[in-house]
């Protein structure tokens, strides 16, 4: 028997490897800008054609690269930037792997023209599927221009697996927003399928924040800054109304590197306790610059986790610094009885001048006033209610009754019927959604007032994208620029929270199931079906009952909401006699 074990030559190893770094076009492009931005660029543009699946290119006028370092650039763990492996952890560069162009150019096309500022003559090579194809001198501009192409050529299984336009481009966009954000002091291009859609001057952090989310924005910003013995806070906290359902508005910069750290989010959220609405988020753009020596970036080649050392105190710091700024903002009131004392953060309070507080008294209060059910339930809609005993059975004569104001009970010959009234009007609406969109044969209200959105850039991109969609639910709209003003919505929404689910379609994390062919189409019939269903806590008249249990027995798959969870039980016989 011949031996067997074999050493995978560099090519089929470089391919394997890249899938931790080389996930999709947006990976590509945050790991081209960081090396631009590590090679002290200025100016930086970014040209992405098809989402970045047939081009990402990435020009900067930085240090450029000698014709050897072009060379070795695409070798794996050659790098410039680390020497020793203590250099790895107090990174200050972006870059420090040597990994990533080495995994890029093993599983796409790739041009390279590079110049340095001292030498005159440039040079060029390609590179496909990591082997040196072609190269040659060239005159360029000093600086690098990289090019991707046909990302994933040799790798279809991969290839396949991307997503839609409208979700690579997503991710792109926020690669994009991330790095223009973190990096005010660079001017930055970003041209897509050739129509330029951000030129960003060299501007002040704030100014950045309003140039790519429009001007909207500005008067939601509170600067935050805070000087502490651990770490340095600063950039801006969005006022709880501007909150979303998404979490599409939460930046997190570390030493410059934009980074997701569920601690962080969760110290925030909670200086926001009691000025958000249920299932709303703040917004945030928050830099925190510290010590490179008390973090460790190199927990994944993404570079987007980081490990603090002591993730207790910053959890307090940034709690009581974000506390603090909303409080001088006068977003929430300063007085803070369950402050630590234990922290000492030097708040300057000694130069502002003392609040004089304001009492207020409701002239309209009237304790005698009776009390109003319907409007009762309708304000706790939203709310599970108690189960007082008056509820637990209502309409006790009948085959069909709520109870809890959650549950509809029906009975059959043979069976109890026990059916979570929420999860069933999800089944029944989504079905009517998807119906409609594949019979485009919805049926839309007129709004009385229309009501309107105003998209930021990205999200303009992002929507012309999925208006096809959007027309075949029945909305009715008018874009004007970036003003979105809907005109008629479909006839199964009820509610107004339309904005929150266009905001979430354009700015999550959300990918598409493409394989049920059934994409963002099947989202927007998820998402509208969620926010507009009957909920737990409201009590339905029997006429509602009979008409919800119709209905979800009549639908194509009556047992499972559209999340997959079960919508009733079913007590028979047996069951109910094994219990005793
Ligand atoms: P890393 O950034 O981790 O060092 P990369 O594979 O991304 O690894 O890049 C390898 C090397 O190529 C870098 O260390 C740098 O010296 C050089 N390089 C890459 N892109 C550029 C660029 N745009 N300008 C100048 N040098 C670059
Ligand atoms: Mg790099």
């Amino acid at each position: 028997m011949p031996d067997i074990v074999k050493i995978l030559p560099i090519e089929v190893s470089n391919k394997i490897a890249a899938g931790e770094v080389v996930q999709r076009p947006s990976s590509v492009l945050k790991e081209l800008l960081e090396n631009s931005i590590d090679a002290n660029s200025s100016k930086i543009s970014v040209i992405i054609k098809n989402a970045g699946k047939n081009l990402i290119q990435v020009i900067d006028n930085g240090n450029g690269m000698s014709r050897k370092d072009m060379h070795s650039s695409f070798v794996k763990h050659a790098t410039s930037k680390i020497n020793k492996i203590d250099d790895v952890f107090s990174i200050s560069s972006m870059g420090f792997r040597g990994e990533a162009l080495a995994a890029i150019s093993s599983v796409s096309m790739v041009e390279m023209a590079s110049s340095k500022h001292d030498e005159n003559d440039g040079y060029f090579i390609e590179i496909n599927g990591g082997k040196i194809v072609k190269e040659n001198e060239l005159n360029v501009d000093e600086g690098t221009s990289i090019k991707v192409k046909n990302i994933f050529y040799n790798v279809p299984a991969r290839r396949n697996f991307l997503k839609s336009d409208f979700v690579e481009l997503r991710h792109i966009m926020n690669v994009f927003h991330n790095i223009a954000i973190s990096h005010y002091g660079i001017e930055f291009s970003f041209i897509n399928n050739d129509e330029e859609i951000f030129f960003l001057k060299k501007e002040s952090l704030k100014r950045r924040i309003i140039s790519i989310f429009g001007e909207k924005i500005r008067e939601h910003l509170v600067p935050i800054d805070e000087k502490t013995q651990i770490a340095n806070l600063f950039g801006f906290i969005l006022k709880p109304e501007y909150a979303k359902k998404s979490r599409s508005t939460q930046y997190i910069f570390v030493n410059n590197r934009s980074i997701k750290s569920q601690f962080i989010n969760h110290s925030i959220f909670s200086s926001f306790e009691g000025l958000l609405r249920e299932g709303f988020y703040p917004g945030y753009f928050l830099f925190i610059n510290m010590d490179t020596a008390k973090i460790d970036v190199n927990v994944h080649p993404n570079k987007t986790e980081i490990k603090f050392d002591d993730d207790q105190h910053l959890y307090s710091i940034i709690n009581s610094a974000v506390k603090h700024c909303l409080g001088i903002y006068q977003v929430t009131p300063v007085l803070d009885f369950e402050k630590d004392s234990s922290m000492d953060i030097s708040y300057n309070h000694v130069n502002s001048d003392p609040k004089i507080p304001t009492i207020e008294v409701d002239s309209e209060f009237n304790p005698f006033k009776v009390f109003n059910e319907e409007n009762f339930m309708k304000k706790n809609s939203d709310v599970e209610l108690n189960n007082t005993q008056s509820d637990i059975i209502d309409n006790s004569s009948s085959k069909i009754f709520q109870i809890f104001n959650k549950y509809i009970v029906s009975t059959s010959t043979s069976s109890l019927i026990i059916i979570n009234q929420n999860l069933a009007h999800q089944r029944i609406l989504y079905e009517g959604f998807l119906k409609s969109i594949f019979e485009s044969s919805s049926k839309s209200q007129k709004l009385i007032i229309p009501f309107e959105i105003d998209l930021s850039i990205s999200q303009l991109i992002l929507f012309k994208k999925i208006i096809t969609d959007f027309d075949s639910l029945g909305f009715e709209y008018k874009l004007s620029e970036s003003l979105l003003t809907i005109t008629s919505i479909p006839v199964q929404l009820e509610n107004n929270s339309i904005e929150e689910i266009i905001d979430e379609i354009l700015n999550d994390d959300i990918d598409f199931d493409q394989s049920k062919n059934l994409s963002y189409s099947d989202f927007f019939a998820k998402k509208l079906s969620k926010s507009s269903s009957i909920k737990s806590g409201k009590k339905l008249n029997l006429d509602e009952q009979e008409f919800l249990v119709n209905q979800l027995f009549s639908c194509k798959e009556p047992n499972l909401s559209p999340d997959n969870k079960q919508i009733f039980i079913t007590l028979n016989k047996n069951d109910i006699e094994n219990r005793f």
